[in-house]
């Protein structure tokens, strides 16, 4: 059975342009609840370990750079089929393949400015939750 948490990032460029608050009011419309939220800036170490699957990707270098430019906002949700729900919500990784009133769409620079991260499973949902939050922030 899907799981009902998963992760975001609301993502340096969207967090430090004023756009946190309307993406906030566009998950609350799209059904999820606030389990654990948190205002942080990435140490290179954290984005490293975090995006770890693409370490052999050409835009890694970059991404970490941009992860660690400025704070951004880690947030567990809670929703029936969260994790789809979610990937829906955001819209694909390149704003300019998103569909219409998408996250992506409607917040996102490019494809790596995009605004916001989502898990893409059940377990990374955990794992990355485990990442940003002590058990006590998760009950
Ligand atoms: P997501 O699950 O839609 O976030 O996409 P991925 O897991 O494939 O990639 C992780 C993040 O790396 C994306 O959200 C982008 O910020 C960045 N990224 C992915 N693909 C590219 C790319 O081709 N070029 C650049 N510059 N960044 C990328």
């Amino acid at each position: 059975m899907a799981g009902n948490r998963t992760l975001t990032i609301i993502k340096p460029d969207a967090f430090n342009s004023g756009k946190g608050g309307p993406i906030i009011a566009h998950l609350e419309k799209a059904g999820f609840k606030f389990v654990a939220a948190r205002v942080m800036r990435l140490t290179e170490a954290q984005a490293t370990a975090f995006y770890a699957v693409h370490r052999e990707r050409p835009f890694f270098a970059p991404l970490v750079r941009f992860m660690i430019s400025g704070k951004c906002m880690p947030i567990v949700l809670e929703r029936a089929d969260a994790v789809a729900a979610l990937r829906k919500a955001i819209g694909a990784t390149d704003p300019a393949e998103a569909e219409a009133g998408t996250v992506r769409k409607l917040y996102a620079e490019s494809k790596e400015r995009n605004a916001i991260h989502a898990s893409d499973s059940d377990e990374n949902a955990e794992r990355e939750a485990n990442f940003f939050f002590a058990e006590a922030d998760l009950v």
